[in-house]
């Protein structure tokens, strides 16, 4: 399987290379040159398979033979270890949790995944791979586990400080080995940009073994196509239509469903579901982007202004808005509508969202009612409530128990280094690290 850049399609780079520097030089995005169907007997023993042998078969038909099979084999294994499970709430409405890793969000699966891919492409090799990630919050957490003890790689992680919840906060900076807490005077996009800059930065570059594990990395993007199929082998009846509701910030995971479409999954519908950064939604209803600084919400893991995935959707549908609406519908909700989800659903099915959760499920009642529509309705939640209690207990006037794996952070301590958000300083920074 080999990977073009969105902004030059015929300039093409091999797996590998496409992974391990995340970044095109050209400033466009990594994606897949074509992406096969798979045999449709798959379709016929589906929901006879485990998550784990889903996504074999489904990374297999994805990356060809760009890594043995064997070995792929080993890190899904590996790396996919947690379940996905659906749950009904009711006979048509079905919440697919994806919330069962780690730190307890879905970017487990892309985090993990990555970590074991890049370990595995790396090599034996004396030269120290150095992961940068910005993140406002479960990215950072998501990929400190992930890579966390890797040979070979460094992870240096640059927060906002005091902008992150004091779970995610422990989360990034209690681990320690090869993880590093960067605690930036500043905000979410200051980290963003100290991140893209060192990346065009010839000094660094010339000295550091760089890489980057935000959501353009298509590493990511591989393993959000699993469990959409494996969504679809839980349901019992498979006659009538599908579709699926995604809590969307940067698109990774939406764009990742899109690549199970493209595989011959039969979804008739993404719904793509914002908060009020909604310029998505805005692009499917006027066929205007327009790029918007974020506002901060309720469901902060998707305040993004400007989703990074965009541009790969694009490519998807040849830049046609026509297109797009074929497969996507968009919808926005309020803060205000949030609150009210999570507590019609805690009152209607005794069942607990978090806040983005509770925007793929208004995205999903949306489009039952607009459209009428007759089928199987899946939503994805992609956080477990705990992770956002402060706000979750309020609405439905109980606590919320937290698991284990999250509780045992919050008794640990806090190592962070803290920088300021002038470029000088980070690159300092880097530099003092030892190759
Ligand atoms: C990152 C995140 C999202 C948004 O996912 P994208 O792939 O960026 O669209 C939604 N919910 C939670 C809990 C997240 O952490």
């Amino acid at each position: 399987m080999k990977f073009y850049s969105t902004k030059q399609k015929n300039k093409l780079v091999s797996c590998r290379d496409a992974i391990l520097k995340g970044i095109p030089d050209d400033g466009g995005l990594f994606m897949p040159v074509n992406i096969a169907k798979i045999p449709p007997e798959f379709f016929n023993r589906i929901s006879n398979l485990s998550f784990q042998e889903i996504s074999f078969e489904v990374a297999k038909n994805l990356l060809r033979n760009a890594i043995p099979h064997k070995i792929l084999k080993d890190i899904i294994t590996e790396a996919l270890n947690f379940n996905a499970p659906i749950l009904p709430l009711n006979d048509n409405l079905f919440v697919l949790e994806l919330f069962h890793g780690p730190t307890l969000a879905f970017k487990d699966f892309a985090a993990r995944f990555m970590a074991y891919t890049m370990a595995y492409l790396i090599g034996n090799t004396n030269k120290k791979l150095n992961v940068l990630v910005a993140t406002s919050g479960d990215t950072g957490s998501a990929v400190a586990h992930g890579f966390y003890n890797t040979p070979g790689i460094r992870v240096i992680i640059l927060y906002p400080t005091k902008k992150i919840s004091e779970i995610q906060e422990k989360q990034i900076t209690t681990l320690e080995g090869n993880i590093i807490a960067l605690e930036v005077k500043g905000t979410f996009d200051n980290c963003q940009a100290l991140v893209k800059k060192a990346f065009l930065d010839s000094e660094l570059s010339n000295k550091l073994w760089l890489t980057s594990a935000n959501s353009i990395n298509v590493a990511r993007l591989i393993p959000q196509s699993f469990y959409y199929f494996y969504a679809y082998a839980q349901l019992k009846n498979k006659d009538l239509p599908v579709v699926f509701s995604v809590p969307s910030g940067n698109f990774g995971n939406l764009t990742g469903g899109l690549f199970a479409k493209i595989m011959g999954l039969p979804v008739s519908k993404f719904i793509a579901a914002n908060n009020v950064n909604n310029n998505v939604h805005k692009y499917l209803k006027t066929g205007i982007f327009k790029p918007q600084p974020a506002i901060k919400t309720i469901s902060n893991a998707m305040d993004v202004g400007n989703p990074s995935n965009f541009a790969r959707i694009l490519d998807i549908y040849d830049n046609s808005v026509e297109k797009m609406r074929n497969d996507i519908y968009g919808a926005s909700f309020s803060d205000e509508q949030t609150k009210n989800a999570i507590s019609e659903v805690y009152n209607k099915y005794n069942y607990i969202l978090d806040p983005h959760s509770a925007v793929g499920y208004l995205g999903l009642k949306e489009y039952f009612s607009e459209v009428k529509f007759q089928g199987k309705g899946i939503f994805c939640a992609t956080a477990h409530p705990a992770k956002f209690s402060n706000i979750v207990e309020e609405i439905i006037d109980r606590k919320v128990e937290i698991p284990l794996r999250l509780k045992k952070y919050l008794d640990r301590d806090k190592k962070s280094i803290l920088i300021s958000k002038d470029f000088e300083d980070f690159k300092d920074f880097l530099l003092s690290l030892s190759n």
